[in-house]
């Protein structure tokens, strides 16, 4: 089996996630991709707005209409802080050793990587796939590392893919522990720190998030000035 694996906080769940996710499932031939919100992120303490609750509720929401992506309450369900790297242990232990776990994250996220626990630890349980963002340069992600964060990683390599060169074939040619692949997907440029803002001030959301998300927001009244959910 081959799934991939995306977590976030998800604040709310949008389009540009759901697309870069919709990428690398064709692309990569997956099984399923699985969204991971976190419970409680170690780096976004404060900055969260709506329950764990109410963010599994919508991912759950935005992804209703697609068979192949689902959600999981792993997170939400073991007590203390969110790591990545406990989440994949889990999931490795639930799949086997035969299944590919691919841990899909944007390339803000990435380069954020080495201050997450057992970040080393992390590329060797999954094979991690960086997507585009806006705002972002894949292409300057090596360059931008410095020294410490090559060495807390384990001097990775990295392997530059366009989506429309990826084969099932010819990426299984590239599976080694530490590789890190930058996939240029079409990136979005949406962010759930924008869509928050709109509601906020009061502004229109559709089509930046499922009209299902639009609608569970709305109804709970989330992002509301005066409201934490
Ligand atoms: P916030 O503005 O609150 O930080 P966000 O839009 O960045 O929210 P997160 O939940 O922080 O969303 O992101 C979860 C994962 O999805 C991260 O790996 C992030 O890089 C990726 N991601 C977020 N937005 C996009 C996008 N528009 N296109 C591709 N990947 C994205
Ligand atoms: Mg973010």
């Amino acid at each position: 089996m081959h799934i991939g694996v995306m977590g976030g906080t998800f604040d709310p769940i949008h389009l540009g996630h759901l697309r870069a996710a919709e990428e690398i499932y064709w692309a990569f031939e997956l099984d399923r991709i699985i969204f991971v919100p976190a419970a409680r992120p170690p780096h976004k303490e404060e900055e969260f707005e709506a329950s764990a609750l109410h963010r599994y509720e919508m991912v759950s929401l935005a992804t209703v209409y697609t068979p192949y992506f689902s959600v999981s309450p792993i997170e939400l369900s073991r007590p203390g802080r969110s790591y990545s790297v406990e989440t994949l242990r889990e999931f490795r232990k639930l799949y086997g050793e035969e299944t590919t776990i691919y841990f899909i994250m944007g390339v803000d996220a990435f380069l954020d990587i080495a201050t997450w626990k057992e970040a080393r630890e992390l590329l060797s349980l999954a094979q991690v796939i960086v997507t585009a963002r806006p705002g972002w340069r894949l292409d300057g992600v090596e360059r931008s590392m410095t020294p410490e964060q090559w060495h807390l990683l384990g001097n990775p390599r990295f392997k530059y893919l366009k989506i429309s060169e990826i084969t099932r074939k010819t990426e299984k040619a590239h599976h080694e522990s530490c590789l890190v692949l930058l996939v240029e997907v079409v990136s979005l440029d949406i962010s759930s720190s924008e869509i928050r803002q709109l509601v906020k001030e009061g502004r229109s959301i559709r089509h930046l998030v499922t009209d299902t998300v639009a609608a569970y927001i709305g109804k709970n009244r989330l992002y509301q000035p005066g409201r934490k959910g």
